[in-house]
């Protein structure tokens, strides 16, 4: 993989545990080559990752709405910055630049960003890879809800099943790097009978 977005929170949390989950993840990337592509900020564990691949000299894009920019948040120190107009802009963005999306702990931006991406690959527009790093088992009850879904008939099993999950990060992206994404026949029955 030559990029991967990670979505993660504005906020630091109350444990130290997530921003170190974040300045491992920006260790792992920086070893093994991976650029990041994040929302551009400097606060929160999003700050984290993009410091600590910044001292390591990786590639950093952030892309970041104007209205945002403008803020005492955006990070000064990254690669690249992109400004797009609009928030939805930003998103669009970010899918043509990486390979796969990871969300670390965060709040409505981190899930808004992550489901955006699920959706996409539920509806087969498209096949990358989409995981959770779950420290502190912090996403214990998003999950409890999509498998809440599943029993109540509003999201196939095997969509629930595209995301992959791990609280290690050298496991979550070699379960990243092996994944296929499954062949969406409802997408391709509608085209065909277009
Ligand atoms: P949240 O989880 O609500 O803290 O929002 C974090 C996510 O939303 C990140 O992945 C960013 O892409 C985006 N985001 C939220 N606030 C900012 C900000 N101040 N600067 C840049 N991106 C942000």
């Amino acid at each position: 993989m030559k990029r991967i977005a990670v979505f993660c929170g504005s906020s630091k949390g109350f444990k130290k545990d997530y921003a170190e989950a974040a300045v491992e993840l920006g260790e792992h990337f920086s070893k093994k080559g991976i650029g990041l592509v994040y929302g551009g900020g400097k606060i929160g564990i999003m700050g984290a990752i993009a410091d600590t691949m910044i001292r390591n000299k990786a590639e950093v894009i952030g892309v970041i709405p104007g209205m945002l920019k403008h803020e005492e948040v955006a990070h000064a120190k990254i690669s690249q910055m992109i400004v797009t107009r609009k928030m939805s802009k930003r998103k669009v963005r970010i899918s043509k630049l990486v390979d796969g999306y990871i969300a670390l702990p965060g709040g409505f931006g981190t899930l808004d960003e992550i489901f955006e991406a699920l959706t996409l690959g539920q509806l087969g527009i498209e096949r990358k890879a989409i995981g959770i790093l779950n420290t502190n088992n912090f996403f214990k009850h998003t999950l409890l809800q999509l498998d809440h879904m599943v029993e109540e008939g509003f999201l196939k099993r095997e969509n629930r099943d595209m995301i992959i999950i791990s609280d290690n990060v050298e496991e979550l992206i070699n379960k990243m790097q092996a994944y296929q994404a499954p062949i969406v026949v409802e997408v391709i029955n509608k085209v065909a009978s277009r």
